[in-house]
């Protein structure tokens, strides 16, 4: 064994001693890797292999690898990637993927892998990254660093975060669909020929840029198998956020989860899942949202278990959203606001949220039943495009809803009490007596009717504005009674249709 062996050795064996199993969310080293593989190469390994040892820990289900070397720009060195399972090279659990010298990150996991790998089981046991060396000069040395992170099958879709770096890194409003189906449900559009075939996510994504929008939502029912072609379009589509997410379908109603891969149990049937309050227990460890979506439609033949008749019903504080506008149902007697504003007044918080619910990435217009790529769009204030941010922004309920897609309607309140302030989903306290000054922005929606609703009646004060101007602040004042009330706005047009939904300020609430 030579000298620079026996080092990798030593350092290999410190590193599995020293770390721990798994990063878990949250911590403060969340970004460190979970194993850290280092060596030496020089003229003599020119052209050879050198395999790297290492143990995956029982209950992994995805490993990321991030590689550096020097010498690369200085003297050419180049150093080849892949992966070997735990049954080295011809095994059944054995040849994982290469990527050449191609790139230095990459992942496989049980639900995707980076172009060149293989999804599939992560079995624990002795795995093997291995190293070709197609060039490394007589003369020459290079020093090589591996990180490896480890994440288990509750792991929220974004992370390691060395994977899933923000888009963009500034605060701001982020315009997105949050419901869409692609060939791995059920979706369907034109094949080059003229058949109906199932329709491939590229150009559901294709068709969200073309919309302007910063983020989508991939929900196919009860799957994730999407997460594989995300996976591979992410890099390319680098201003468009994609989230991997699932549309949860029963026989009693429909939810879509936000960002995670892990394998959830639909089967309610009161045996394999026991109701909806089971698996709302099921989902809540892995950090992802969870929208009852398009509530009040009529469950029946023609779309079976699409209603929300779970029974008994479920714990609305678990809730994280709900689907207002589903397509084009807004005007209609299956819009999901009555739903919504039930909860509300029951004192739940979940934020609403729209859902084009595509089927169709090819469809330039909309109709009920059938609605084009964001159409509505959910747009979310949110400290960054990310996956963390933007769903931390839906769970703050920091989001109004464009009904129409508009691509740069804007609507924006703000309300003080006291010193303190609160935007849409925020909460304020006052009390008995106590002045509220409230500031509402509205954009883009010159002559329309700005509506300012407290517990779903309309505010005394100046209830029906027409906004003048695309750039309109309206302000308003209340008393506060010290009770609990939510204040929201609306625009409507001239003829009461709905174009944007304000989330609401909570004052004083309970929960
Ligand atoms: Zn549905
Ligand atoms: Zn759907």
């Amino acid at each position: 064994m030579t000298l620079a062996r026996m080092r990798i050795a030593a350092l290999l064996l410190l590193a599995l001693l020293a770390l721990p199993a798994f990063a878990r969310a949250g911590d403060a080293g969340r970004e460190a890797p979970n194993l850290v593989l280092q060596g030496d190469l020089d003229g003599k390994d020119n052209q050879t292999f050198r395999m790297l040892p290492f143990d995956v820990p029982a209950g992994t289900a995805r490993i990321t690898v991030q590689f550096d070397y020097s010498g690369h720009d200085s003297d050419h060195t180049t150093i080849d990637l892949g992966m070997l399972g735990p049954d080295g090279f011809h095994g059944q659990d054995g040849f994982r993927g290469w990527s050449g010298g191609a790139r230095k990150l990459f992942t496989i996991a049980t639900t995707d892998a980076s172009p060149g790998y293989l999804p599939g089981t992560i079995r624990p046991g002795r795995w093997q990254l291995m190293l070709g060396i197609p060039n490394i000069r007589a003369g020459s040395h290079s020093h090589y660093v591996a990180k490896i992170w480890f994440s288990g099958a509750d792991a929220p879709a974004w992370e390691p975060a060395v994977l899933n770096p923000p888009l963009r890194s500034v605060a701001g409003w982020y315009r997105g669909d949050l419901h869409m189906h692609t060939a791995h449900s059920d979706a369907s559009c034109p094949s080059q020929s003229g058949k109906r075939v199932p329709c491939p996510l590229f150009l559901t994504v294709e068709a969200a840029v073309r919309r302007g929008l910063d983020f989508i939502a991939i929900t196919d029912h009860n799957t994730v198998s999407h997460a594989e072609a995300m996976r591979e379009l992410q890099p390319y589509f680098d201003r468009l956020l994609l989230i991997p997410g699932r549309e949860v379908t029963t026989f009693s109603g429909h939810a879509n989860l936000w960002g995670s891969t892990a394998p959830v149990d639909f089967r309610i049937d009161g045996t394999q899942v026991k109701d909806w309050n089971a698996l709302l227990d099921a989902v809540a460890p892995l950090h992802a949202l969870i929208s009852i979506n398009h509530p009040r439609l009529p469950d029946g033949e023609i779309c079976m278990g699409c209603g929300w008749i779970a029974k008994p019903p479920v714990d609305m504080a678990r809730v994280q959203a709900v689907e207002v506008v589903n397509g084009e149902d807004t005007g209609t007697p299956v819009t999901g606001l009555p739903f919504w504003t039930a909860a509300l007044a029951e004192g739940f918080r979940p934020t609403a949220v729209g859902g084009s619910d595509n089927h169709d990435a090819t469809l330039t217009a909309s109709k009920f039943g059938a609605s084009m790529v964001g159409r509505p769009t959910t747009v979310v204030h949110a400290d960054a495009l990310s996956m963390p941010a933007i769903l931390d922004g839906i769970r703050a309920g920091h989001v109004f809803v464009d009904v129409a897609g508009s691509g740069d309607r804007l609507l924006e309140c703000n309300a003080q009490s006291g010193g303190r302030h609160a935007a849409m989903g925020d909460t304020l306290q006052a009390s008995a007596g106590q002045r509220v000054d409230i500031h509402v922005h509205a954009a883009h929606v010159a002559g329309m009717h700005l509506l300012a609703l407290l517990d779903e009646k309309p505010l005394p004060q100046g209830a029906d504005r027409v906004l003048a101007g695309d750039d309109a602040r309206e302000d308003y004042t209340w008393t506060g009674d010290g009770q609990r009330h939510w204040l929201r706005f609306e625009v409507r047009d001239a003829q009461g249709g709905l174009l944007l939904i304000g989330n609401p300020i909570y004052i004083n609430p309970r929960r």
